[in-house]
């Protein structure tokens, strides 16, 4: 058994891979053999991730807020707390904060020797992302 007391610092979502002001805690971070790792992602008001895609999926759970996610070629969904989502192995998408509302999720991701826990694409642009259906957050 190892507890990790509340000692590791929150950091700060780089620019190179997110639009806005986003936090993220390490959640599980256990050593091989295991492949799971889990952070608690808190994106600001209009923050987003980049694009990109999942060699072994990601799974992401909506805690607190209002957010936003897209497959490419898909709509912009709205996910609230409570809600799960699945991004497939190398589906490309984005997910973040609604732009009036902060958004909090659990993400879960895998990765092995073979397998990177992220490839990080091009920047949601202000056009795409002013697709969001704003008028369902209320
Ligand atoms: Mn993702």
């Amino acid at each position: 058994m190892d507890i990790v007391r509340s000692s590791i610092s929150t950091v700060e979502g780089p620019s190179a891979w997110f639009t806005g002001d986003v936090y993220i805690d390490a959640v599980a971070a256990a050593p091989e053999p295991s492949r799971v790792s889990a952070n608690l992602v808190h994106f600001m008001p209009g923050a987003r991730t980049h694009w990109h895609r999942h060699p072994l999926s990601q799974t992401v759970f909506v805690t607190e807020g209002v957010g936003l996610c897209q497959r490419r070629g898909g709509p912009v969904e709205v996910i609230r707390p409570g809600d799960r989502v699945l991004f497939d192995a190398d589906e490309e998408h984005w997910h973040g904060a609604a732009p009036d509302r902060l958004m909090v999720h659990l993400a879960i991701n895998e990765s092995d020797d073979a397998h990177d826990v992220v490839q990080w694409l091009e920047p949601v642009t202000n056009e795409e992302y002013s697709e969001a259906p704003t008028a369902e957050h209320d």
